[in-house]
């Protein structure tokens, strides 16, 4: 179906840049759409997989960060989620853009998203030709962390404006940077600060990124007052230092994080008027990916396959081996939507889409990816409800790092994106 399908249904359809999204007078939420369009599905007899976007969810988090974060300017982290719509969204709502890439800096300024001066290119260790083109494009600021980055932009920009990124990183967390990123703050950082001014590099700020589902607030406190001296250090070498990049990592939901955003925002707001007080004059920045999208896509996905098995095939030792188990295979997976399980460590858990009565009874089972590949497995669950093949399982949080590391892997699709809203919303 697409969504003039649904227009008797109460939903107008509007065009936003291309993009059909379907806008209901009534608030709605993303399990209430996906059934509608699953049952559409179902008369249609088309099994594909798809996704409902939320687009109040989008609003609400904006409104989340611009209520807690006020002084932070986010600039999305365009490698979290590109569709279309989404990124065009952001932009109306006032965010600027990190990339990472040229395609990525290329589609932002191609699409008018936001102008050059609300990139920020965000990678520390950039290809030779992207910095020419940053520079020929006019994106000016980017982040560094190393002294041979210096000579290259040395020779390939000619208006760089750097923040130095520093380490800080959280070990425990859910998906580290570890070491790959981000200069020792004491050690290398002065001397990094010294080479740039000595080869006429203005270094105009600091920046860092934790990692993904930190435990602790206390190491971005840190890394915050390591900044700190930074700038009185990059200020006494010569540089003018006025921008503080607080980098990205803040779940996409509180049930996904270990901390609840209101007290991420509490601490750090803390350190910043600690450390940064709004008196210094530092327009404080950053670099949110999974904030924004990670709660405003469902993927559901279609059971192509079930098979009755005994417990002993799904857990290293059942209580009751014999016990009835299932293994179901569904039309998305570890290749596709479910990337992040290996990437982002994302533990997703999925439910049936609709509740059937006589079903209560219920089984071990094992939900696996449609490829050839053994590891493409999504999830174990203890206990979910006996399954039909042509039946859908419904995934919330789908809608950070799940779209831009899909493949088509075994020739399987991504989903189509359903965007829908209410009226007062739109
Ligand atoms: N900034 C940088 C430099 C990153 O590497 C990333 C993610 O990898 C982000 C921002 C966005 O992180 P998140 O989506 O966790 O907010």
């Amino acid at each position: 179906p697409n969504e003039a399908d649904f227009t008797q249904d109460g939903a107008e359809i509007v065009n936003f840049h291309g993009a059909h999204i379907m806008v209901y007078d009534y608030p709605a939420d993303s399990k209430y759409i996906a059934r509608k369009i699953a049952n559409f599905k179902e008369r249609m007899e088309d099994d594909a997989l798809f996704a409902v976007v939320n687009l109040k969810v989008l609003l609400d988090r904006m409104e989340e960060w611009k209520i807690n974060f006020s002084r932070a300017e986010p600039h999305y982290a365009f490698k979290c989620n590109n569709d279309p719509v989404i990124v065009r969204i952001l932009a109306n709502l006032g965010c600027g853009y990190d990339c990472a890439s040229k395609d990525e800096i290329d589609y932002v300024l191609d699409n008018k998203l936001v102008p050059s001066e609300k990139i920020i290119y965000a990678n520390t260790v950039k290809t030779q030709s992207f910095i020419k083109h940053a520079s020929k494009i006019g994106i000016n600021l980017m982040t560094f962390d190393n002294e041979e980055e210096l000579y290259k932009i040395k020779k390939l920009h000619s208006d760089p404006k750097l923040l130095l990124r520093i380490y800080a990183s959280d070990n425990y967390g859910q998906c580290s940077f570890g070491k790959k990123f981000g200069c020792d703050p004491d050690e290398e950082g002065p001397k990094l600060l010294q080479k740039a001014f000595e080869l006429g590099i203005p270094v105009v700020g600091i920046s860092f990124h934790i990692g993904i589902g930190f435990n602790d607030t206390q190491v971005i406190c840190k890394a915050i007052k390591d900044a700190r001296n930074l700038f009185e250090v990059g200020t006494k070498t010569g540089h003018k230092m006025t921008i503080f990049d607080i980098g990205g990592g803040f779940p996409g939901s509180d049930k996904m994080g270990k901390i609840p955003f209101k007290k991420i925002s509490f601490d750090i707001n803390q350190a910043l008027d600690e450390h940064f007080p709004e008196s210094m004059g530092v327009k404080i920045v950053s670099e949110p990916g999974r904030f924004f999208v990670a709660s405003v896509v469902s993927v559901i996905v279609n059971i192509i396959a079930a098979t009755k098995v005994k417990a002993s095939r799904i857990f290293e030792n059942p209580e009751n081996p014999d016990e009835e188990a299932y293994l179901y295979y569904v039309n998305d997976g570890n290749f596709g939507s479910f990337s992040g399980r290996l990437f982002d460590n994302y533990t997703p858990k999925g439910e049936p889409l609709f509740i059937e009565s006589g079903h209560e009874k219920e089984y071990p089972c094992i939900i696996y990816g449609p490829t050839c590949n053994g590891a493409d497995k999504i999830e174990v669950k203890e206990k979910m409800r006996k399954m039909e093949v042509g039946e859908w399982l419904f995934y919330d949080d789908m809608g950070a790092y799940t779209k831009t590391i899909s493949t088509n892997f075994n020739g399987f699709k991504q989903p189509k994106y359903f965007y829908f809203t209410d009226r007062e919303t739109w």
